[in-house]
Formats: C-alpha cells, structure tokens, sequence
C-alpha cells in the first residue's frame, strides 16, 4: 500500500497532471477536444484520471469525470484498486462520499494484498472515512445480501480484519468506530503479521495505550495466545512498549468492559450510550494511572477532551437528584419504562460483566434494580433545575462530588465501587427512588 501517485509517465496531453493538481479549465479544454481521452490510462500503475482525481481529492473534477456515463465509478488500476480505495487511503472525504454516490462497491479487493476500501481506510486511520463506508454498507445491498457484521469483519488476503490494522497502526478512533460496528475483538489473523494474533497483539505491537484501552473495554482476552503461544503481554515487552505491557500484564488489575447486555437493549439512545462510556473510559483511565504509577510509567494526558462535557451536564442538577445506589454520583440515566434514575457509573455496574465472553455474548438482560422490571431504553435524565437547588448546586456540589469521587476511586482494586454495589441492590429494597431519598439526607 502507498505507493506514489505522481504521474512520472507519459502525459503527453497533460491530462493527468492537470486532474492532479486540480486545473479545472484544462482538464475540460482536453476532454473536449479529445472525449476518448477519459479512458486513458498512466503507463505503468494503469491509473485513471478518476483514481487520481479521487487519490488527491481533487472533488470537483471526481464530479466531472463522473458525469460521464463511459466512466466506470469501479475502474481498477494495476493493483486492482479502486478509486474508492485510494481516496479512503488518502483520507478524501468528500471523493469518498461522492464515489459511494455514484454508485461505487465498497466489496472491492485490491490485488495486492486482498483489501478493501475498509481496510484502507482503518490502516491510515481516516476515521471519517472510515464511517461513511460502515454507514454506506448500512443502507446498501451489502447489508442485505452479506450482513454488517460480515462486512465489518471482512479479511483480507493474510486473514487480517480492519480492525487488526486500526490496532496494529494506532488508530484509536477507527478501532472504537469498528468496535461499535460490530468488529469481532477476538478474532484472530490467518498468516498476518504474527500468525493467530488478535487485534489486542497487534496494539501491544503498535505500542497505542489509546487502542488497547478500547480493546480491553470491549472485551479483549489478556490471556488469548497466538499462533506461538504468546499472549499480548509479551508482544509488548518483545517491541519494548513497557507501558502497553504493564495494562496487559495479566496480574495487573483488571479493566472494566463494557458490557455486553448494553449492546441488547434495542435503543440505546446515542446521549445515553455516550455518557456510559465517558464513566467506563474514566474508570479505566483512573486504573491505568494506578498501574503505572507503581511500573514508573507516565501516561500521556488522555485524547478524551470530551471530559467536561458530562461535568457540566451533571453540575447543572441539583442534589436531589443523587444517585440512590452509590449516594456518590448524581443520577444522569433514565431507566424506561419505569422511570428510575441512576448515575453513569451504577449503569455500567448493573450490567457490568468482568468478562463477558465476546463470542456467545449470551447473558441475561439487565434490570432495572428498583422495581426489577426490563429495561426497555436507557435514556440521558433531563435535568429541571429551580432556583433553590441551584444555588446550593453552585456553591457547594461540585467540589463535594469531586472529593467523594477521588475517594471513591482510590478504594479498591478494580478502582470501581459501583461494582461491589451491584450484590447489595436487595438491602435498598425494592421500593422506588422517592423512599431512598431519605437515606440519601442521612448520609449528608
Ligand atoms: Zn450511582
Ligand atoms: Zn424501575
């Protein structure tokens, strides 16, 4: 992949050269004079003028050639690759989309080593790319006729998945986007990179913290071996990324994942699905700091900048509004139909699995610990703040949540209370929210 897209061959029209830096004008002046010219090919890489128009994101010429009805959306070069491939290596957006508009098949794979426009997209990192792939692939026929998961698991000619290449390249987002896409997080490569790897090898190989804190969050084995019998742990070492092997070492403590039942509840409203994994990524954050701090590691400040956000959110409720399970967080998610409130961090502990196994993925469905009924939808609490609560929110909740919150996460080993508060739903009883309030008063 990457080779060079510069037009060293003949170009004795000047075709090519001016697709490639984009001089419109010229490019229609040419094509005018000679239409038979669009199917012209680069001597030796047997480009297109439309895998170069796409290849250096030259949009509004991509939109000319492609008006034309003799111009293949689909055309391959010498490696068999795709327009479509080569702006989503180059991180073209726009080519991206506009190819996938006129009808470009995202199922293509290239000859050189058996990828797709996927692939492509996963290995450079282009995240957003990446996404209108998956959401083109969402509405087409290859969501009928393959399936997403099928897809988003596609292999290429070594047995490697997107998602090992995302992990391999440290590419964080592309790794969480696939991850939610439905990417297997166990699967193993056929002959790619070092034989039987998971994804979780090749990010200790990579050396991203930032990767493998996704992958463990979804689930991925610390203990899974590859084709030679190594686990991740020693892949790290063996490419002396020692922080990377200090969160994989299979002593150290075990990561929070992201809990499978989640993904079954039909509507996960994207609000609420988004405050659940800010509080998972913190804690897990939190416990990467506790393990490096004793290895003599620094972790780089985390990529979240999002963190804010959820403070904000939740500085604006009043203390009324206190979480009933763990009387530390203020309640930001909604239990439907019920109408029970909880905290971020007592969600996750609800449906929180140490290790779900990611491929029977076969556990009960949560629910709601004060009236024990489904959990139809999981929705963000919608915050009504008077005048009065305000004030006191204000001046004295946030510093009181801040200080409970660090004393919260240095207890324990997992670095998570709300795990342990999950056996000890019976002692609230089964009354509803409004009878646990007085307790909550007790306490303060
Ligand atoms: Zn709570
Ligand atoms: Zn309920």
């Amino acid at each position: 992949m990457g080779q060079g897209l510069s037009c060293r061959t003949p170009d004795e029209h000047g075709l090519f050269t001016a697709v490639q830096f984009g001089d419109l004008e010229i490019v229609k002046t040419i094509l005018e004079r000679d239409p038979s010219l669009i199917q012209q090919r680069t001597v030796y890489d047997r480009h297109s003028a439309l895998h170069i128009a796409a290849a250096n994101g030259q949009i509004e010429i991509l939109s000319i050639l492609l008006e034309n009805r003799s111009v293949n959306p689909d055309s391959l070069n010498r490696h068999k690759q795709t327009p479509l491939m080569l702006a989503a290596m180059h991180g073209k957006i726009a080519c991206v989309e506009k190819l996938i508009e006129a009808g470009a098949n995202v199922l293509m794979f290239d000859s050189l080593n058996g990828r797709t426009c996927l692939h492509y997209a996963a290995y450079y990192g282009h995240s957003d790319c990446l996404q209108t792939i998956l959401s083109s692939a969402r509405t087409s026929h290859v969501a009928s006729s393959w399936g997403l998961s099928r897809f988003v698991n596609i292999r290429g000619g070594k047995g490697e998945t997107p998602l090992h290449l995302a992990a391999r390249q440290r590419r964080p987002e592309c790794v969480h986007i696939l991850l939610d896409s439905g990417a297997l997080v166990c699967a193993s490569t056929g002959g790619h990179g070092l034989p039987g790897s998971t994804p979780l090898h090749l990010a200790a190989r990579g050396g991203s913290i930032d990767c493998i804190r996704e992958l463990l969050a979804w689930g991925a084995d610390r203990l899974h071996r590859d084709a030679s019998g190594r686990i991740p742990y020693a892949v790290a070492l063996k490419y002396k990324n020692g922080a990377c092997a200090a969160l994989l070492n299979p002593s150290s403590a075990e990561p929070l994942v992201w809990p499978s039942p989640l993904k079954f509840i039909s509507e996960l409203n994207q609000d609420a699905k988004a405050l659940l994994e800010q509080a998972l990524m913190e804690v897990n954050m939190e416990r990467e700091k506790t393990i490096l701090k004793n290895t003599g590691y620094s972790v780089a400040s985390p990529s979240h900048s999002d963190t804010t956000a959820m403070d904000d959110n939740i500085s604006e409720a009043s203390d009324s509004q206190l979480c009933c399970i763990c009387f530390d967080q203020l309640c930001a998610i909604e239990v439907q139909d019920c109408g029970h409130q909880m905290c971020a961090q007592c969600t996750l502990a609800l449906c929180c699995h140490n290790k779900p196994n990611p491929t029977t993925a076969a556990l009960p469905a949560p629910i709601c610990p004060f009236c024990r009924s489904n959990i139809a939808r999981l929705t963000v609490v919608k915050v009504k703040v008077n005048s009065a609560d305000q004030d006191l929110d204000v001046y004295s909740s946030p510093k009181l949540r801040k200080s409970r919150k660090s004393q919260n996460l240095s207890e324990g080993s997992s670095s998570f209370r709300g795990l342990s508060a999950v056996p000890s739903f019976g002692k609230i009883g089964r009354g509803s929210g409004r009878v646990s309030v007085d307790i909550e008063i007790d306490k303060l």
